[in-house]
């Protein structure tokens, strides 16, 4: 075969291992000839729901939900307890936030559809937040109807603008207010004093928070129940979350002293981290993570001499990524000349960006596998390969170097993990390719969660597309 592009490219396909940090979800198991995930095997499940597909592993995802809450649970029991808010724009179904609401968690949201799901999963406002930069009225006016826990206020017009809503309802509102604290993280790394040019929350440093949280003691129709801050994404280290939880107890602490309130809870958002690939470190553990927010909070208390606060965190991505796949239908291959001396083997598949965009959005790496074989272990029977969709951009890239078996074929099925989280809710029609379907597996039997579209509903909302019965599509016949 052909030198490879770069050896630094040569990443191994994964082998499941069963294992939590791994980049399986955990029940998937490498059976002669087949995979098996849930206990169903994933070409049956192929013929069963076909390609494009993503598979969520229901007993994995309920497993890291219920991680995260005894975690906090039992760090917290001795100071002033902590909840566990399931972020619900990484992946929305009403069949996922029972799954939620069942392990012990409340739900997170940001937009009507999204405080709907919740709702019609058996939410109570009580296990409810709200977020967003800019909710609508409508939004406000939903939140209130159902008194959610956590409205988390983002600019001072919406204090304003919730005061009243509460004020023509005459009921008080509990607000919480999202700060920005200067400490941003993401990837391996944190910086404590990071520019706050960005649209979210009202800024420590210029204020703005502490101007909301005056205006907001003053209202007699607001109610400060909560600080909230959410320092990035894909965070793998607790420092950072250590560095913003004291940044928001110490203005919890200016709030006692200079206004006499002492605000009940504190929400440290989301943002843990996970594994895409076998060259992502290993991220640390809800345990970890909840150990060391509550021995900084346990130290700030002591030390302030004002009681700790209830925490919440809000996890999304680090529950439900990893115990989601995406299975595709390989199609055309491609060797093509990088330069004189080296090819890439370009591996088509039925999907694409319009199913996970987030390589073309965040330059994100993924890993593949094929669903009946594996690569040899001899770097001659396997060849790196790009995985790449079938729209009509170069960008569209499911998986930027993989070795895979060097006999890979059209017709072969290929999986890529880690596609639990902002795959399937940030989808789009792109080159009119309907949205695969979301299928949950547990224990040998496999349902919808998400019915796939077809193209037909594709064409529902057109409103010249011709009726199936209209004279516009028979005239041509
Ligand atoms: C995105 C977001 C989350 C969830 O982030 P994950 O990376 O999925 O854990 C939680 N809270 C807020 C406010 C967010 O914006």
């Amino acid at each position: 075969m052909s030198a490879a592009v770069s050896a630094l490219e040569q990443l191994p396909a994964p082998v499941p291992d069963g294992s939590p940090t791994g980049v399986w979800s955990t029940t998937v198991r490498r059976v002669p000839g087949d995979l098996e995930v849930g206990g169903c095997s994933v070409s049956g499940l192929t013929a069963q729901f076909g390609t494009p597909l993503y598979i969520l592993d229901e007993v994995d995802a309920r497993a890291r939900a219920a991680a995260w809450v005894s975690a906090m649970r039992e760090a917290f029991a001795e100071l002033a307890g902590a909840d566990v808010y399931y972020a619900c724009k990484a992946f929305a179904s009403v069949g996922v936030a029972r799954w939620m609401l069942e392990e012990g968690l409340h739900l997170d949201t940001c937009s009507e559809g999204e405080l709907r799901i919740a709702l019609a999963a058996g939410a109570r406002g009580h296990q409810l937040g709200l977020h967003g930069n800019n909710k609508s009225a409508a939004e406000i006016e939903l939140a209130l109807e159902h008194e959610v826990a956590h409205l988390v206020v983002d600019s001072l017009a919406e204090v304003e603008l919730v005061a009243e809503a509460a004020a023509r309802r005459g009921r008080v509102a509990a607000v919480v207010v999202r700060i920005t604290s200067g400490i941003h993280a993401g990837g391996h790394d944190f910086i404590a004093t990071a520019h706050e040019d960005q649209k979210f929350g009202l800024s420590l440093t210029s204020g703005a928070a502490w101007e909301a949280i005056r205006r907001i003691s003053a209202n007699p129709w607001l109610r400060l129940v909560g600080l909230h801050s959410h320092i990035g994404s894909q965070i793998v280290a607790t420092d950072a979350f250590v560095a913003a939880a004291r940044a928001i107890l110490d203005l919890r602490a200016r709030v006692a002293r200079e206004l006499g309130s002492v605000i009940p809870e504190i929400d440290l958002g989301g943002g843990y981290g996970v594994r895409y690939t076998g060259a992502d470190p290993i991220p640390p553990s809800p345990r970890d993570f909840a150990t060391v927010l509550a021995t900084e909070v346990a130290r700030h208390s002591a030390q302030s001499g004002i009681p700790a606060p209830r925490i919440s965190v809000e996890p999304g991505r680090s529950i439900i990524a990893p115990a989601g796949m995406t299975l595709y239908t390989v199609g055309t291959i491609k060797d093509v000349h990088v330069d004189t001396t080296r090819t890439r083997t370009y591996v088509s598949v039925d999907g694409g960006m319009s199913d996970n965009i987030r390589p073309a959005l965040y330059g994100a790496d993924y890993t593949a596998a094929l669903v009946d074989r594996v690569q040899a272990e001899d770097a001659d029977s396997s060849r790196v390969c790009r995985v790449v969709g079938k729209h009509c951009e170069s960008g569209d890239i499911v998986v930027r170097a993989v070795a895979l078996p060097e006999d890979i074929h059209a017709g072969d099925l290929l999986v890529t993990p880690g596609t639990g989280a902002y795959g399937r809710v940030m989808a789009s029609h792109y080159n009119m390719l309907p949205s695969p379907g979301v299928i949950a597996v547990r224990d040998g039997r496999a349902r919808w969660l998400i019915r796939g579209e077809t193209v037909a509903d594709l064409f529902a909302l057109d409103a010249d597309y011709p009726a199936a019965d209209s004279p516009a599509t028979t005239a041509e016949n």
